[in-house]
């Protein structure tokens, strides 16, 4: 629908459930006594949103706190065919943690326990709702780190599992769909399945640890995962590069990546949203297209590598390259690239902002990037551009007024375009944030029958439709 809602009408998937009925809450009240919660201010929270998609309640909000426990829920949400929305900090910006037909929100943050690290086989395993600061908190006594990095540090690595999270430092280390080994995980039957063991690689049947891995909580409520562990790099060398254009930034980042330099972040903020982050955080960068760098190595390699980008970056007209000095400005940096949408956000009070992202093939970035820009400034919108442009990702931080109908559907219409350019180039609607409820209408544009073939999964696996229903599809 135009509003981003879904049409559960066109989901062919059963969609006639209840609302949590008495009975239900005095069954969820008698497994977990103290942790239901059906006040309006918790129900709100558990349907927060930071896109467009207006919030949808949940009737009711739980806490488990063991696997046995979310088992238990399942089987209360199929008794009284009521859905289950698993909720991790709610972070994701698709809607994705709305409850459009009502149910139980199972807030998986009371499992937060870092269950074991294994220096030697350089990999953890964690309770669902462990976040991603607390994880790498624990591990800085190891020498070893956590490297998926979406902006949100509090996001839980449930949900980074769940929508397939990637982020600033995807082009070296890759993103949650790389570095999840193994998730537990609780079935729409109630099974407790472990997707697969502690194996570097298996050929052992289905890989079902990539089906759940992105799967939005459609198809199962993981509960505890397996990850992959990097050793923290001898050196970390943070770099500034700016360019007249953003076709010129994308090129040099481009020329960069070919190069095999061993850059762990690259990271494009158009001028706007450098006129964003410059007013947040006191940067006093030049107010242009600039690459945030960062190399990741040996304090030799690290030289070289910055040396060597610095001349693929003047042959695009870059300038100004400076190192980081110092730890503490490349923390200052990094801070302020990660706080850009609340750069934004601070940059016009009173008005809504919506993130959107879209990702396409490397060799046509520069263009696509180009592209956009072009379209921000002939349709007169407010959108800042930040990208993950090393993976080929970028994204669009709209500013606009959502009492406005105009305004709305300009918006609208923008989106439309944007996943449009990006399908043209061979790309995606979304690179990182999913599908959720907000970029439904695009997946059969993406993917054609594909789609009826995950809607072919989901209803093997769901058929009653419990699990996070009206999201995907
Ligand atoms: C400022 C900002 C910047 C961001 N930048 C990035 C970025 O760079 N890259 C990126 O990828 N994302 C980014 N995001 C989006 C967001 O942080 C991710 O989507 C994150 O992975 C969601 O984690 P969460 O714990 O908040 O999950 P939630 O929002 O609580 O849930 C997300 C989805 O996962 C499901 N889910 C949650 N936990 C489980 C579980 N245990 N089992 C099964 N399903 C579950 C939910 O039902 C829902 O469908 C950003 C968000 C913000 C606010």
């Amino acid at each position: 629908m135009a509003d981003g809602t879904p049409d559960p009408s066109s989901d062919q998937l059963p969609t006639e459930m209840k609302r949590c009925p008495p009975d239900c809450l005095a069954a969820l009240e008698q497994i977990m006594t103290g942790r239901v919660n059906t006040g309006t201010a918790v129900r709100s929270h558990h349907a927060n949103s930071l896109t467009s998609v207006a919030p949808q309640w949940p009737d009711v909000v739980v806490w488990p706190e063991t696997t046995l426990e979310v088992a238990a829920l399942v089987g209360i949400a199929q008794q009284f065919q009521v859905p289950l929305i698993a909720y991790g900090a709610g972070t994701s910006l698709e809607g994705h943690v709305n409850a459009p037909l009502g149910g139980i929100s199972v807030d998986l943050t009371h499992m937060n326990k870092i269950l074991a690290v294994r220096p030697d086989d350089m990999d953890c395993t964690v309770e669902a709702g462990v976040t991603l600061q607390q994880l790498n908190a624990e591990l800085k006594s190891t020498g070893l780190f956590f490297p998926v990095d979406p902006g949100a540090e509090y996001a839980t690595l449930g949900g980074m599992a769940a929508t397939r999270a990637s982020g600033t430092t995807t082009v070296r280390y890759g993103s949650m769909r790389d570095n999840v080994i193994s998730v537990t995980a609780v079935m729409p039957t109630g099974d407790i399945v472990r997707s697969a063991r502690r194996a570097r690689k298996s050929a052992a049947g289905y890989d079902l640890t990539r089906l759940l891995v992105g799967s939005e909580g459609t198809l199962g409520i993981i509960t505890d995962l397996t990850l992959k562990l990097y050793g923290v790099p001898e050196t970390v060398l943070g770099a500034i590069a700016a360019f007249d254009d953003v076709g010129a930034a994308c090129r040099a980042a481009i020329a960069g990546i070919q190069s095999g330099l061993n850059l762990a972040r690259v990271e494009l903020l158009d001028a706007a949203q450098v006129r964003c982050v410059n007013a947040r955080a006191r940067l006093g960068l030049e107010e242009v297209p600039t690459l945030f760098l960062e190399f990741h190595g040996s304090s030799a390699s690290c030289l070289s590598d910055f040396d060597s980008f610095k001349s693929m970056a003047m042959d695009e007209g870059g300038r100004d390259l400076r190192a980081a000095a110092d730890e503490a400005g490349r923390r200052h940096i990094w801070k302020a690239r990660h706080d850009a949408f609340w750069a934004v956000k601070t940059s016009w009070p009173g008005k809504d902002v919506l993130v959107t992202d879209v990702a396409v093939p490397l060799s046509h970035l520069a263009e696509a990037v180009a592209q956009t820009a072009q379209d921000i400034e002939a349709h007169g919108l407010t959108a800042p551009i930040v990208g993950h442009i090393g993976d080929g990702n970028f994204h669009a931080i709209v500013v606009f007024d959502r009492s406005n109908p105009a305004e709305l559907s300009k918006v609208e219409q923008f989106l439309d375009r944007l996943v449009a350019r990006a399908l043209a180039h061979d790309g995606t609607a979304t690179g990182e944030h999913g599908i959720g409820q907000g970029k439904m209408r695009y997946l059969t544009d993406e993917l054609g029958p594909g789609v009826n073939v995950m809607r072919q999964i989901k209803r093997a696996i769901d058929p009653s439709n419990i699990l996070n229903p009206g999201k995907i599809f």
